[in-house]
């Protein structure tokens, strides 16, 4: 195990439901291991990087294709009112994107929904973060 939560995600130390959603050279995109809500999918740097700021070029420059790839893939297996996009890395010390679906049912809008969010207000089961994994998984593919 390494002194990271994420570097053991990435690892495969730490399971996640559904496993793997999004792979490339540099990032990779999984299910959110507290399953926060469904679909709730977290994409990190394969390499420990604090910050955004950290990244090598070729890092930086291949974000974007797999932000909008995943991103774009959660809307269609997803029926969202929102994606939002955020990332602290503050008690997780690795670069990490948190991708939040926003569904209709959540009333909270932008970032007044964080803290009930993070309370596990809109949690969902295993199971759920398996099958959202997989739907998200084969709308890449598509
Ligand atoms: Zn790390």
């Amino acid at each position: 195990m390494a002194q990271c939560f994420t570097c053991d995600v990435n690892e495969g130390h730490i399971p996640t439901a559904g496993g793997v959603i999004y792979e490339d050279r540099n990032w990779l995109a999984e299910h959110g291991v507290d399953r926060l809500v469904r679909g709730y999918v977290v994409l990190k740097p394969r390499r420990h990087v604090h910050e955004l700021a950290d990244l090598e070029p070729e890092e930086a420059a291949s974000l974007g294709i797999a932000m909008q790839t995943v991103l774009r893939a959660m809307r269609m297996a997803l029926t969202t009112e929102r994606i939002y996009v955020c990332s602290f890395a503050e008690t997780v010390q690795h670069l990490h994107f948190h991708l939040i679906p926003r569904y209709a049912h959540m009333p909270g809008l932008g970032p007044t929904m964080i803290p009930d969010l993070f309370a596990e207000r809109w949690g969902c089961s295993q199971e759920e973060a398996e099958s959202a994994a997989k739907d998200i998984r084969a709308a890449i593919s598509i």
